[in-house]
């Protein structure tokens, strides 16, 4: 066979990559065509032989532009979308051209080294307890599904329930606390783990979203059994986050499991200026945490943490006899992941903290949030807006003063209008809208273009 030709291919790609990053921040943020004209761009009947890779690409680039949204542009405030630093961008091609499984170590042992650094720098930078084991998933919900398959095979192990061979047939009911104010992803990994969000105990939260004390002891009071507490840092719409230490110390005194869903919010952790508002967060017994976020590394890529690393390796670990299994003390991946094979997604952290260091991981959360104050203070001051939230973190919401419907109707001429990108939502019975500001590159400048695109939309001037 001759060689392959990869200069053409991976040129195209280089060349539109350099155009597009030059390009993002004066991008219309949203995308551009309808779901028709991407059909007719994209679609197709099915290829019916070979076609030159170099052409392939360039015409994916081609088709597939004006369907891009701008996510990782400096004025995508949707949802909480991070973007990809330099650095994590360039390690997260090499993680494509080496291709390896991080799996087993014996596929890549190097992956296996960066996996085994960047988790410990991590748990260092979070202030977590020694020792405290990493699995690299593929984001929140998996780091939640697997912080929470952990917790109910120790729960119900305490029981002298075999929860791998016997499943929850016949199990001791295992309660989950967790507050009003959770995220989806909490109920939709209990149902994946068989456990259902009918074993769901929900705590009153306050009006920020935080869980109050109060509530969650009321809860452990109200029954007995194998028990989970589901924290929260990071309110996914205020930002808001729950009085963690209070919450470990309530529930390790009824024998509890405490689990962190801390997809964002876990970051303030890194931040000697925002630690206080996790404080305690230590003393969880496992936790869940997004490098796709805040930490602006590409997609496919959430943590798990776990403060007992022998009872995250017997809930994760599988052995097989074709594996090769680590003899000494390497790490093997699939001992504290979900997956089998999987992308060696370590890389871009390991460079993403390698790039910014602790300082720059500090800065990025910090400016975040001062980022967030200044959208806070500029949107007071403009006629018709009212700020929703206490701005703790990351996260601002507003609404306009003539209801629920010109609320909707200002996101959607906002959300076309191009300069800037944000999502709606409900909050405590009223339409708001969602500013959340995860993207490395935001800068002042950033904000002000964004508050006068609102101002534009809410009153026309
Ligand atoms: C984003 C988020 C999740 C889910 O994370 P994914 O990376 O989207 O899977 C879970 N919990 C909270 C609080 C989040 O903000």
């Amino acid at each position: 066979m001759d060689r392959p030709d990869w200069k053409g291919p991976l040129g195209v790609a280089f060349e539109h990559a350099i155009a597009y990053l030059q390009g993002l921040p004066e991008r219309p943020v949203a995308a551009r065509a309808s779901l028709a004209e991407l059909r007719a761009a994209l679609g197709g009947p099915l290829p019916p032989g070979p076609q030159a890779p170099e052409r392939v690409v360039a015409e994916l680039a081609a088709a597939a532009g004006p369907g891009v949204v701008a996510s990782s542009g400096g004025r995508y405030f949707g949802f909480v979308v991070g973007g990809a630093t330099p650095a994590a961008l360039a390690a997260d091609w090499l993680t494509s051209v080496w291709d390896q499984n991080a799996g087993l170590y014996v596929l890549g042992p190097a992956a296996g080294v960066v996996e085994e650094t960047a988790g410990a720098w991590l748990v260092e930078l979070l202030g977590l307890p020694a020792g405290t084991s990493a699995g690299f998933v593929t984001g929140g919900q998996m780091a939640n599904f697997t912080g929470l398959e952990i917790a109910v095979r120790d729960v119900l192990g305490r029981t002298g329930w075999d929860f791998d061979t016997a499943g929850l047939w016949g199990a001791p009911r295992v309660r989950v606390i967790a507050g009003e104010g959770r995220h989806g992803t909490i109920d939709r990994a209990l149902r994946f783990l068989g456990v259902g969000t009918g074993s769901i105990v929900a705590v009153p939260a306050d009006e920020q979203g935080r869980m109050t004390v109060a509530g969650l002891a009321g809860a452990l009071a109200g029954g007995d059994g194998p028990t989970i507490v589901c924290a929260q840092a990071g309110n996914v719409n205020s930002g808001a986050v729950d009085p963690i230490g209070e919450i470990c110390d309530l529930a390790h005194r009824s024998g509890a499991w405490v689990h962190v869903d801390g997809a964002f919010g876990l970051w303030a952790a890194a931040s000697p200026r925002l630690r206080p508002l996790v404080a305690g967060v230590e003393r969880a017994d496992s936790w869940a945490m997004d490098a796709h976020k805040w930490l602006n590394v590409p997609y496919d890529s959430g943590l798990v943490f776990c403060a007992h690393p022998a009872a995250h390796r017997a809930a994760m670990g599988v052995r097989a006899s074709y594996l090769v299994h680590a003899a000494g003390d390497e790490r093997d991946a699939l001992d504290y992941n979900p997956e089998h094979s999987r992308r060696a997604r370590g890389f871009a952290v390991y460079a993403a903290i390698r790039a910014l260091g602790r300082t720059g991981i500090a800065e990025l959360v910090e400016r975040s949030c001062a980022l967030a104050r200044r959208f806070a203070d500029q949107l007071a001051a403009v006629p018709g807006v009212e700020v929703l939230n206490e701005v703790v973190l990351n996260q601002v919401l507003i609404r306009f003063d003539q209801g629920d419907a010109h609320t909707r109707q200002v996101l959607d001429r906002l959300q076309r209008e191009g300069t800037c990108w944000m999502s709606g939502t409900t909050w405590n019975g009223t339409a708001a809208v969602r500013i959340s500001v995860s993207n490395w590159s935001t800068d002042e400048d950033d904000v002000d273009r964004t508050v006068a695109a609102i101002r534009r939309a809410a009153t026309g001037r």
